[in-house]
């Protein structure tokens, strides 16, 4: 399949018809982007119901690392359905999901030992690592960050504060969760700037909410997406992560890193903590882990995961058919896609970077591995955030065969498969580029 391919300007007859149906039964909270009826997906490329072919710079959101539909997961998904679709892992066992708690205890970063609970979403992750924060550590309190996002359920959503209406009516969330700003260097919360800053976005913590809202002792993590997904692609100072570490172990406080979206060699190193060295308390995936079959992990460091049988479970986490899946994908990634997203990422941002010059609408280019943002700004002396621009550019995209995804208010993220090569991303940039042209003033 050669993409892009656009036959019919989307949506063509067959998406209108399916989008008709699916409003009239399909719950109105889910807010989609733009009109795409997905047909078929192989690699990088997704085929609509007209037979529009796109490159897919989106990866169903950071989630088909080894792109679409790989041979390889999908024969280990076969093989696996053979044998047995389901046995409850929190009641009995099965080799793949020892098999893949090994993995991932080995994997995850950091020399101490690790227990992994499987779930099947980010969401019940974080879900996980909320209780067993608060269950070992015997205190009530968490600090997170706004412009984080952490997930949708009730625990996951107090974390939360990307957009206000994700919030809106949901009340009331968990109490006791203090949430203060994140290291933005581009949009510093504090007018600062790097360099003479003192980062104080971290000393804030001690120097502020430590003394004027809640003691250290009572509290039991900090929850902390090393590159802020939702909230813009957000790439904190290079001391940030280590700083907060720091404070951690001077309270007795775990370290929760969200690597929901950052994990699984999205930004060219398995996991984002080892860019900074940084050993979370426990470390919370999903996204990537199995090339699309829902799957996450809360991988804890043994010592802390003290909870007694019976006090958590799930009856599909840790599928077997996604274990499978997630074994391959591993594989998949160990085997050279992690150092291809290192590669073209490298190539892909220097191209995005490289466009600033002639667009001035771009204000910032940022990102790690296959994990960038491009954000877009009114040339008013203000920088503010041209949200509408972004929305604009996103859709011409997708009318010339382009996937694309937002975040953060003006930003737009392109977050390929792991397995793009150089060429599709200068395809990228050419598409991006003209959309650019076309429609900033
Ligand atoms: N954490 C982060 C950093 C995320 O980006 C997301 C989803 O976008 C989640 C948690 C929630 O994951 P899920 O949608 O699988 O529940």
């Amino acid at each position: 399949m050669k993409a892009p391919h656009i036959k019919t300007k989307p949506p063509g007859p067959k998406a209108k018809e399916i989008i008709e149906r699916d409003q009239r039964t399909t719950a109105p909270a889910y807010g989609r982007v733009y009109p795409l009826v997905v047909k078929e997906g192989r690699g990088m490329v997704i085929e609509d119901v007209d037979g529009n072919l796109f490159l897919d710079f989106t990866a169903g959101i950071a989630v088909t690392s080894t792109g679409h539909s790989h041979p390889q997961v999908v024969r280990a998904i076969e093989e696996q359905a053979r044998k047995f679709l389901h046995f409850c892992g929190s009641d009995f066992y099965y080799e793949p999901m020892v098999r893949l708690t090994e993995k991932l205890s080995r994997m995850a970063p950091g020399p101490s030992a690790k227990k992994v609970f499987l779930t099947n979403s980010g969401t019940e992750a974080i879900e996980a690592a909320f209780k067993l924060a608060r269950y070992s550590t015997k205190r009530q309190h968490v600090v997170a960050f706004l412009g984080s996002f952490h997930g949708r359920t009730l625990g996951s959503l107090s974390l939360t504060a990307s957009r206000s209406s994700h919030r809106a009516h949901f009340g009331p969330l968990i109490p006791n969760v203090h949430h203060i700003a994140f290291g933005y260097c581009h949009r510093c919360p504090y007018n600062l700037t790097y360099g003479s800053c003192g980062i104080e976005c971290v000393r804030y913590i001690e120097k502020v909410l430590f003394r004027h809202e809640v003691v250290p002792e009572e509290v039991a993590a900090i929850f902390v997406e090393p590159i802020q997904g939702e909230g813009g692609f957000v790439v904190p100072p290079p001391e940030y992560l280590g700083m907060i570490k720091d404070i951690c172990q001077r309270h007795g406080i775990l370290l929760i890193a969200d690597e929901v979206q950052t994990g699984f060699g999205r930004t060219g190193k398995m996991f984002a903590c080892e860019h900074w060295g940084v050993e979370p308390d426990i470390l919370c995936v999903a996204k990537g882990i199995a090339s699309g079959l829902p799957l996450g992990a809360m991988i804890a460091r043994s010592d802390i995961s003290t909870w007694t049988p019976g006090t958590h479970g799930s009856t599909f986490g840790g599928n077997p058919v996604a274990c499978a899946a997630a074994l391959a994908t591993i594989a998949l990634l160990e085997d050279g896609l992690v150092k291809n997203a290192a590669e073209v990422g490298t190539h892909f941002k220097e191209r995005l970077d490289r466009l600033k010059t002639a667009y001035p609408a771009i204000s910032d280019v940022r990102g790690l591995g296959l994990m960038i943002g491009v954000e877009l700004a009114k040339q008013d002396g203000a920088r503010t955030p041209d949200s509408e621009l972004r929305n604009q550019v996103i859709r011409r995209a997708f009318e010339n065969g382009l996937l694309l995804l937002g975040c953060g208010e003006s930003t737009i993220r392109f977050i390929p498969p792991l397995i793009v090569s150089k060429s599709e991303t200068d395809i990228a940039v050419e598409i991006f580029a003209a959309a650019l042209k076309e429609l900033a003033h």
